[in-house]
């Protein structure tokens, strides 16, 4: 006996080649009925014997397109027979409230590989090869509906085979919104340094010919530039790293394929996994030494960045050019956004790249790779952006009586987050808001997001500095109320809310810097705190930051501040190299600087303390990129060391203070006695490490919290974050991280974005 059953579909399954995989699942069960796109998903029907309606059903949840991601599947029984007789693909169904979700960028398929590399086939080399399984989405999408007219492709019309496999429910590409071929679709272009194109009959070739002479080529991709050099020629690293004005941090690099990966990194199975997963992030992992790469890739670091190809341009370009590693770092000056655009390209990456290889299909949000690493065994997003933008994340509470909310980030590493009922959508990487590009594209960032997703927001969240240009941009919104969070709250509620957690935790909120709500510069905190609300239970103790934000680029400066608090004046009899070598009128100005306490605001913040202890170590006295002697210092431990330096904890009423002046004492009487480095540095973590276990156990007795959750951009220390992770545990604590954002400050807008939902909706 016949039946009919209906399901309702929620999550993202538009654009994702879910009706024709619906459409095949019913011939092979042999059902009648339909599917279509609805506002909020897709609805479908089948009919036939109720058996087969059983393994349909179990079918969909079983086999459903790798890029779909199916939030509910609702099902109704017993429905009036239709007597139908056949399947069908229906366009779509009215309604007004919309839910659906727009996929982000996915790299190139299998299938669509088999055929760019087989002479035989149409697309044989076609750099835009895609189809529904893979390609731009996010980045080309200018508004929704998800349609052709509404993207960067909008310029293209298909030519009758294009055109035929779009229609075709049966085939790979059917509605497949960017679908192309080299007679219809866009094309690459050689251009020279003044944005002139170069006549060549194969682009490709020729800017392979040029990274194989050491030149640079900036490489139109899914997001934004690359700047591509072949990353086995020092000179050519060289050249790069000067005209990008890129002194030492490491440079990502793309390989072809896994096994050469192996063969310049050892490469764990969850790492391998990330590596070639559809996201294809960068992947922080740890070189070998036979590595055969420039040393200028990553000078003085034993981790390298790598990513596999994601377009098929790239694929091309790696295949056909040999290349065993390219350098691929993304197409802008120091610390300004990517360059999407040509002529933004040509305008701004002139004076770096020697050509481009661009094209003509529009980007329109830039969008950075995402870059990941792998710890104790979990994956930690360190930029979320390129490939995860904008899934959504699930806010704890289930409830859709949430307001919507749009989180404005921290100053750093921005990103933005829009919610709307549950649902948390991050931003891709923004960048940090200190210049005019960066802003604009902060701008466009939450135009675009809010347009896409058709959410007004009910509320702004900020942080509490009410100089960030993130927080001036909700001041300047006044019909939006809008809700300060604070930045070391906003760190805890973003593990929080990426692990579901309502309930009161210890929150260990350890980073460089954010504004407290006593008005100091906070960073080494230990709170309790929910989603709504906290309380600063203990902090590191206090020190002098001389210079302000000048400390945070000169490590010697915070070294100069832990001694001044540890011997006074007497500083200066120190019989360590730092003192040795300082310019004695500079730290005279220094300490006269603190005494009247002259541009030199108080901070408890842990990242300083980490590049007083590299630089008293003998690391390194001056910054080339942020966070760079505190990563030193981690890199340099002499692993197997147990030893740690005394500390002590006092307190004031409710508050702990987290006593550092005996830690810097002993610290320097070993660097007196001439202990090695990695000596240091593993005394040092394990020190913080007790420490800070101590406060919580401390925190722990007192309130009977035994969750502790860690965030902020110190945790990015390996180190210290599996090492902490192990004391707490075996004291009994469970241990929440970020995994899904970042635990630095690209992170900050989930958290915020989190609590203030829950605290506009009381
Ligand atoms: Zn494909
Ligand atoms: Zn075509
Ligand atoms: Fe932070």
């Amino acid at each position: 006996m016949n039946v009919r059953s209906q399901g309702t579909v929620e999550g993202t399954v538009q654009g994702v080649g879910f009706r024709p995989f619906i459409h095949r699942l019913a011939l092979r069960y042999n059902l009648a009925g339909y599917v279509a796109n609805t506002p909020h998903g897709v609805e479908l029907q089948v009919e036939g014997p109720s058996e087969a309606v059983e393994r349909f059903f179990a079918s969909i949840l079983a086999e459903h397109p790798p890029l779909a991601r199916i939030h509910s599947l609702e099902r109704k029984d017993g429905l009036p027979l239709g007597h139908e007789s056949v399947f069908e693909i229906k366009d779509s169904l009215g309604g007004r409230k919309r839910s659906t979700l727009i996929p982000p960028d996915v790299s190139v398929c299998k299938d669509c590989l088999d055929e760019l590399f087989d002479p035989s086939d149409r697309r044989h080399r076609y750099p835009f090869i895609n189809c529904i399984n893979c390609g731009p989405r996010y980045t080309i999408i200018r508004d929704i509906p998800y349609d052709r007219a509404m993207t960067t492709m909008a310029g293209f019309t298909m030519c009758p085979a294009c055109r035929s496999e779009y229609e075709d429910p049966a085939d790979r590409r059917f509605h497949a919104q960017p679908n192309a071929c080299p007679r219809c679709g866009p094309a690459l272009s050689l251009y020279d340094t003044a944005g002139q194109e170069v006549p060549v009959e194969d682009p490709l070739a020729a800017a392979i010919e040029l990274i194989k002479a050491g030149l640079t080529v900036a490489v139109k991709g899914l997001g934004g530039f690359h700047l591509a050099v072949d990353a086995t020629q020092d000179r050519a690293v060289l050249r790069l790293r000067r005209k990008k004005n890129r002194e030492e941090k490491p440079l990502a690099v793309m390989v072809p394929d896994l096994r050469t990966a192996v063969g310049l990194a050892s490469i764990s199975g969850a790492e391998s996994e990330l590596l070639a997963s559809a996201q294809r992030p960068i992947v922080l992992v740890t070189k070998r030494p036979d590595h055969g790469l420039s040393e200028a890739v990553a000078p003085g670091n034993p981790l390298l960045g790598l990513m596999l190809p994601y377009t098929p341009l790239h694929h091309l370009l790696l295949a056909e050019g040999g290349f065993r590693a390219l350098v691929m770092t993304s197409g802008n000056i120091s610390e300004e956004p990517i360059a999407a655009g040509n002529q933004e390209a040509f305008r701004r990456l002139a004076g770096i790249a020697d050509a481009f290889l661009a094209h003509n299909r529009g980007i329109h949000v830039r969008t950075d790779d995402s870059v990941t690493r792998v710890v104790e065994g979990r994956p930690r997003q360190i930029r979320r952006s390129r490939g995860y933008v904008p899934a959504p994340l699930p806010l704890p509470g289930g409830s859709d009586a949430l307001p919507s909310v749009l989180a404005l980030g921290a100053h750093l590493k921005n990103t933005v987050c829009l919610t709307r009922g549950n649902q948390a959508f991050m931003s891709q990487h923004v960048g940090d808001l200190e210049n005019m590009e960066t802003l604009e594209s902060f701008k466009h960032t939450i135009e675009h997001l809010q347009g896409i997703l058709e959410i007004k927001p009910a509320f702004l969240a900020r942080d509490l500095h009410p100089d960030y240009l993130s927080s001036r941009f909700a001041l300047e919104r006044p019909g939006i109320p809008a809700i300060p969070v604070q930045h070391h709250h906003a760190h805890i509620a973003s593990v929080l809310a990426e692990n579901g957690i309502p309930s009161p935790v210890i929150g260990l909120s350890l980073d460089g810097a954010g504004l407290g709500d006593d008005g100091t510069i906070w960073g080494g905190e230990v709170l309790v705190a929910d989603l709504v609300s906290y309380r600063r239970a203990a902090h590191l103790e206090h020190a002098y930051l001389p210079g302000g934000d000048a400390a945070a680029r000169e490590p010697w400066r915070m070294a100069l501040s832990c001694l001044y608090r540890a011997y006074g004046t007497g500083l200066y009899d120190t019989p360590i190299p730092l003192i040795r070598h300082l310019d004695r009128s500079k730290a005279e100005i220094m300490v006269k600087m603190m005494e009247k306490s002259l541009n030199s605001p108080l901070t408890s913040s842990c990242g300083r303390l980490f590049d007083a202890a590299a630089a008293l170590a003998g690391l390194r006295r001056r910054n080339t990129y942020e966070g760079q002697a505190a990563m030193e210092l981690e890199m340099a431990r002499t692993p197997g060391t147990r030893e740690k330096y005394p500390w002590e904890i006092t307190a004031s009423k409710d508050l702990l203070i987290l006593k550092t002046v005996p830690l810097i004492r002993a610290l320097v009487e070993d660097v007196i006695r001439g202990e090695p480095t990695g000596v240091v540095s593993s005394r040092f973590h394990n020190t913080l490490i007790d420490l800070l276990a101590a406060a919580c156990g401390e925190i722990g007795r007192k309130t009977g919290i035994r969750d502790v959750a860690m965030s902020g951009g110190v945790f990015q220390n390996a180190t210290l974050s599996a090492g902490l992770g192990r004391v707490l545990g075996r004291l009994g604590f469970r241990v929440l991280t970020n995994s899904m954002v970042p635990a630095n400050d690209g992170g900050i807008a989930l958290g915020q974005a989190a609590s203030a939902a829950l605290r506009a909706a009381g």
